[in-house]
């Protein structure tokens, strides 16, 4: 087991959630601290509150990763007997770096709304408001007959050829492949200075951008040859969408009966309902959040009601003209995130080997309460 530093942690968690998903402008990545420290313990919060950072301090955490980032507008100051500044100070004091992972969290697979989405139930999942396309691109590569089959299959094993549900895609046509090798080469065929003929086939795959380097490495390492002939081509199909807040289908059930299952769901006392609790819901849009400015989405989407928090008064009524139903849990529901983001962590330190404490914090941050 390897004691892993910041850095390499990082590395790991934006795999699973890439700064590019973010959108525009939001504050993301190293916020306080350096990550260049060897790390023993990593909590998991949604909020950093100064309790927050007297958690972190007390459990002897060396990393925060955090999904609202704490420095949000630039500060002009640092002055400690502010909270703010107190709170900066405390974490650097005690080397506890804070890493915030926002709208890229909210947006990535498996991230803040497939969580929300997973906890509700919902089946047919797809984004609600698409906000990036992965783009792809053609890879073709020239390989000897006696090779063709294991080089496809080790294409398909590090992800190129994935077209919907079906992985491992790939079309091939058979051809002469044709070389002279030149002095001082190491030819897997043929001799040096006399031209060649070889039985090949040209494989073509699609691959994702974020895949290639990977893609192209694993096809080197497998074709028998010691130049390997390949071409990389840019494609004008996109790729898989990804977005914020997702939309899927339930069993039918009134919107009262649906109100009951979200608190269940995502573990909370009230919830606000807009629209008439006896109507009969079986589709659902979901946005983890603040997610006024999206409600036509849903409605849109043709979901039959709408969950996200902090809906505004004229939202609300907005959104009950035109028949859309909305069930506001709160904005502290992305405290799901907590447990959902140590288990992805923990699962892939585990495959990198690397000896690390994950938890979730325990403090609950909800600044609301019902009397
Ligand atoms: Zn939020």
């Amino acid at each position: 087991m390897k004691k892993p530093n910041g850095h390499e942690i990082i590395q790991l968690f934006e795999k699973f959630s890439p700064k590019s998903l973010a959108m525009e402008g939001d504050k993301i990545g190293l916020q306080i601290g350096r990550l260049n420290q060897k790390v023993k313990r990593v909590m998991i919060a949604l909020d950093v509150l100064e309790n927050v950072i007297d958690e972190a301090i007390e459990k002897d955490v060396q990393l925060i990763i955090a999904h609202h980032p704490p420095i949000f507008r630039p500060l002009k100051n640092i002055i400690t007997d502010t909270v703010q500044g107190r709170m900066i100070e405390k974490l650097i004091k005690h080397d506890i770096a804070v890493y915030a992972a926002h709208t890229n969290l909210d947006v990535a697979k498996g991230g803040v709304n497939d969580l929300l989405a997973d906890a509700l139930g919902l089946k047919e999942v797809e984004v609600l408001v698409p906000t990036f396309e992965t783009g792809l691109k053609k890879l073709v590569v020239f390989v000897p007959e006696t090779h063709a089959d294991e080089l496809r299959r080790v294409l398909g094993d590090v992800g190129a050829g994935y077209i919907g549900n079906y992985s491992h895609c790939s079309f091939s046509t058979s051809g002469t492949g044709r070389f002279m090798p030149g002095e001082n080469t190491n030819p897997y065929i043929g001799s040096a200075g006399k031209i060649e003929a070889v039985d090949e086939v040209r494989i073509e795959t699609i691959v994702p951008d974020k895949l290639l380097k990977k893609v192209i490495s694993a096809m080197i390492k497998a074709h028998p040859y010691e130049e390997v002939a390949y071409d990389v081509y840019p494609l004008e199909n996109k790729g898989e969408v990804l977005g914020l807040g997702r939309v899927g289908k339930i069993d039918e059930m009134t919107l009262g009966e649906f109100a009951e299952k979200v608190k269940t769901a995502l573990d909370v006392n009230h919830v606000r309902v807009v629209g008439d609790l006896n109507t009969k819901v079986t589709k659902v849009a979901v946005l983890g959040g603040d997610g006024n400015k999206y409600w036509q989405h849903a409605k849109f989407k043709g979901a039959d009601v709408y969950i996200t928090g902090d809906i505004y008064y004229h939202t609300a009524h907005d959104a009950m003209m035109e028949g859309l139903n909305m069930i506001d849990p709160g904005h502290n529901v992305e405290k799901i995130m907590k447990k959902g983001l140590t288990n992805i962590l923990l699962k892939l330190c585990d495959e990198a080997g690397y000896e690390v404490e994950i938890f979730p914090s325990e403090i609950n941050t909800d600044p609301f309460q019902f009397k």
